[in-house]
């Protein structure tokens, strides 16, 4: 099993280096907010999107179980910490709104890029309907299969505002 470096390693790269190409700005290592001494791979907090990039060996990988011949218990313990960890900060995460995206390195980058392309143009979508703006919501490039969701979401605020309570005689 390969123990890749845990920052900056080949997986990390090639991933920034096409949502860069793709026109995608973003923060790396970008501290959790409310944790210490945690952060996220690749963060946009603008729109509270936060992406994990988990190599396989660090962070316990189902799939691809260490094999580890010394220290067994040390490193299996470890493990077991690292996985723990990960999940108090995905949870904490959610619960403070944001949307948590966690790839292993086993998965194939480009299926990674599509997914994080994806869900970064879904929360543009959402945030400039949340604004109300149903003029910058038509001249933005939407991946497909958003665009209902997007549109009934605004549908239903409208209906929601133009009904008036019933009037009381
Ligand atoms: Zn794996």
């Amino acid at each position: 099993m390969q123990r890749t470096r845990r920052h900056d390693n080949s997986f990390e790269v090639s991933i920034r280096s096409q949502l860069f190409d793709k026109g995608f700005r973003y923060r790396v290592h970008y501290p959790v907010p409310g944790m210490k001494r945690i952060t996220c791979d690749i963060a946009l907090p603008g729109l509270k999107i936060a992406i994990f990039l988990d190599g396989c060996f660090w962070h316990g990988c189902y799939i691809h179980p260490p094999s580890v011949k010394k220290n067994t218990t040390f490193w299996m313990e470890k493990i077991e910490r690292n996985r723990a960890r990960d999940k108090r900060v995905r949870e904490h995460l959610a619960q403070i709104g944001w949307t948590v995206l966690r790839f292993w390195e086993h998965e194939a980058v480009e299926a990674i890029v599509t997914k994080i392309v994806s869900t970064v143009e879904q929360h543009r979508a959402a945030k400039s309907s949340l604004r109300g703006s149903a003029r910058s919501l038509q001249n933005m490039k939407r991946a497909p299969g958003q665009f209902e969701a997007v549109d009934s979401d605004v549908v239903a605020t409208e209906v929601q505002t133009v009904e008036q309570p019933p009037r009381v005689p």
